[in-house]
């Protein structure tokens, strides 16, 4: 966790990012660099509410999340791991310089 309450933002760029759940090639460097288990994975919501809520999930695609950046250490791992410079931190606003 960073000093003093800082603000952490983890901005990942879904465009450069190049996770996948079933590509046994994808990247998934972050998550396992990453001590703090910041990083998490889950199924892409769809958007067609005429189906029921429970089902509102698309097993088949996934999509790397950040939900517990509060517990980033900002030690720059993650980015450095990261091939194609999809991440960027965030402190009191101040990007992450690694
Ligand atoms: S290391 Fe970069 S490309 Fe790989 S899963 Fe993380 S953000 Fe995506
Ligand atoms: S900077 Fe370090 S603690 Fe923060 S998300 Fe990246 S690897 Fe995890």
């Amino acid at each position: 966790m960073t000093e003093d309450n800082q603000a952490v933002e983890i901005i990942i760029d879904h465009d450069r990012c190049r996770y996948s759940m079933y590509d046994p090639l994808g990247c998934k460097k972050c998550l396992q660099v990453c001590g703090a288990a910041v990083f998490a994975t889950r199924p892409v919501e769809k958007r067609d509410f005429s189906i029921p809520k429970e089902q509102r999930v698309d097993p088949t695609i996934w999509v790397l999340l950040t939900p517990w950046e509060d517990y980033c250490n900002g030690c720059g791992a993650c980015i450095r791991a990261c091939s194609y410079d999809a991440i960027t931190i965030k402190i009191d606003g101040v990007s992450l310089l690694v």
